[in-house]
């Protein structure tokens, strides 16, 4: 059985890649995302059995999504190809050199048609890690539905499960995601959040406040996540410090997923916590310093690459 099950929305990419207005012709890069199947790529990447359930439209898109992660490794036999929606669409116009304008087709789409259904619960059960996002019950509410039984499910086994709040302010307001992503809290066993995040939970202050906050609502690890300025994470009443290592930002896009999956595969390895920070903050390093979001993660031989960079070694 994988070791690591996650679901979500997984969508087509179309970036340019020359600054300026789309313009007819303009050079145009094609790829896919998704915050949970990132997850999943960098899971395999470093070397444990990692599944995604989705839905994706019967169409070219939907097809390169799961031949893509076919190639990293990921079993996507639970993945469902939805004959009634296409799939979503992501159109990233880069307005000026520092400006990304990006636009979403998703409402109603294949990924957000994602059901409980969908969800093999012997999969989840057997699974060490559940990996949800907070973009899933944003989508639809057939898709809060599906997140929050693989949660009961995950649960009720004892799998461990993993939530990154990943608020996103289009798909719906700062109330509604803290309602619904707070009722997941209390089953939930690791959290990560960027300072805005936890805010939809607990009080905003210090990050080291604010994740021994978010560690009083249920999960008994709290990661946050900080940028350029690293991570911090609390559990059993301690916190560790963790500096981003130090790189040429290209993409800031994915650097949160990146930074999930090197944290849930050195989980998975048996690492302590300050280790998971250490795995998490490379992985994060390679996301931000390769254009697209999943692509630039590490395979687990190149990690000395930036190994090196990482002062705090
Ligand atoms: P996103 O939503 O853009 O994918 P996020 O907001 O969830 O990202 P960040 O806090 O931006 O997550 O980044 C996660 C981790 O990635 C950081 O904790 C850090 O270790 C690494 N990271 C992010 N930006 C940089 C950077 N400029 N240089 C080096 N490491 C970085």
């Amino acid at each position: 059985a994988p070791a690591l099950v996650t679901l979500g929305e997984a969508m087509a990419v179309v970036a340019a890649t020359t600054p300026g207005p789309f313009a007819h012709g303009a050079p145009l890069r094609l790829g896919w995302a998704g915050a949970e199947a990132t997850v999943a790529v960098g899971v395999s990447r470093l070397g444990h059995t990692a599944a995604w359930t989705g839905r994706v439209g019967d169409d070219a898109a939907g097809a390169m999504i799961l031949a893509g992660l076919r190639a990293e490794g990921v079993d996507v036999t639970g993945a469902r190809t939805d004959p009634d929606a296409p799939t979503g669409l992501t159109l990233r116009e880069r307005r000026t050199a520092d400006r990304l304008r990006v636009s979403y087709y998703r409402t109603g789409l294949a990924g957000s048609r994602l059901a409980p259904a969908d969800l093999d619960e012997d999969r989840i059960s057997g699974a060490r890690v559940l990996h949800v996002t907070g973009i899933t019950p944003a989508l639809s509410a057939t898709a809060r539905a599906a997140a929050e039984h693989a949660v009961a499910v995950a649960r009720a086994a004892g799998v461990t499960v993993s939530l990154d709040v990943n608020h996103r302010e289009r798909l719906w307001s700062r109330a509604e995601a803290a309602e619904v992503l707070g009722r997941l809290l209390p089953y939930t066993d690791l959290v990560f959040a960027g300072p805005e995040e936890a805010a939809l939970f607990v009080p905003d202050g210090e990050p080291e406040e604010m994740a021994r906050a978010l560690t009083r609502l249920g999960p008994a690890e709290a990661v946050l996540k900080l940028g350029a300025g690293g991570a911090l994470a609390v559990t059993g009443g301690a916190c560790h410090v963790r500096p981003a290592v130090p790189v040429s930002a290209v993409d800031p896009v994915g650097a949160g997923d990146a930074f999930v999956s090197g944290y849930l595969a050195a989980l998975l390895d048996g690492s302590p916590v300050p280790e998971r920070l250490r795995l998490a903050a490379l992985c994060g390093a390679f996301a931000v310093s390769v254009p697209g979001d999943w692509e630039g993660i590490p395979h687990r031989t190149e990690l000395g690459l930036l190994a090196a960079q990482d002062i705090t070694r």
